[in-house]
């Protein structure tokens, strides 16, 4: 046993591992329950690997080359990505950072990525909640990969508003001037891989790459733990 896996291991014995779908005690090393692995949402509909929605958005001008989804962001799934927002699901992101690690293999990607990175939190938001839970993602995808884990490529304008529940027009207008790029870091040429838990309408994903690919990153890719199954 590793240091690692012990530590775990002990630290199993003070604060028991939990489902951090249904927050039933699970053994040290599980991620999961079985009942509530076996209620994820069935991937019915194919979710389209360039766009990563069910209802394709490739017509629109997309900046990213490739976007991956898990699952639907339905159900139980939306129980697992509140407890990951609430720094008790980190299960949760492992779990889903080995299907998504998978998927981007399967797709023999991993030799174009060179910074594994995350959609940012606003400063606000950071402060308030402690972590950035598509950050957690990002680390694990980017240890899995082999990559390096970058966290500061993109960041909020502190004087941006919040968007909840607009439409793919009215998020594409809220995002534009919302991010902005770390002129410090060198992606010239580099492949980068951006990590979220929900992507919705992906106006913020495509913001993201827009601005990515303006600094000549020569591939920008997606990887969501969750998509939404409408576009709003
Ligand atoms: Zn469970
Ligand atoms: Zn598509």
């Amino acid at each position: 046993m590793n240091m690692k896996i012990f530590y775990k291991y002990l630290i199993d014995i003070f604060y028991p591992n939990r489902c951090p779908c249904c927050d039933k005690i699970i053994s040290w090393n599980s991620l999961i329950c079985p009942e509530c692995e076996d209620r994820f949402p069935v991937i019915e509909n194919k979710i389209c690997d360039k766009c990563g929605k069910t209802e394709c958005i490739c017509d629109k001008k997309l900046f990213y080359d490739m976007c991956f989804a898990a699952t639907y962001y339905e159900g139980i799934i939306k129980k697992g990505i509140i407890n990951l927002k609430l720094n008790n699901g980190i299960n949760f992101a492992e779990y889903f950072a080995n299907i998504l690690f998978h998927k981007i293999s399967d797709a023999e990607l991993i030799d174009k990525i060179d910074i594994v990175t995350a959609v940012p939190m606003s400063k606000s938001k950071l402060s308030k909640r402690g972590y950035n839970q598509a950050e957690e993602l990002a680390k694990i995808i980017a240890k899995l990969s082999d990559k390096l884990f970058v966290n500061n490529i993109i960041s909020i304008r502190d004087d941006a508003s919040e968007q909840h529940r607009l439409s793919y027009s009215q998020r594409q207008e809220a995002v534009k001037g919302k991010y902005m790029i770390n002129n410090k870091i060198n992606i010239n040429n580099k492949g980068i891989l951006i990590c979220d838990d929900i992507i919705t309408t992906g106006a913020t994903l495509n913001e993201c790459s827009r601005l990515l690919k303006e600094k000549k990153a020569e591939y920008v890719f997606c990887a969501n733990i969750a998509t939404t199954n409408k576009i709003y």
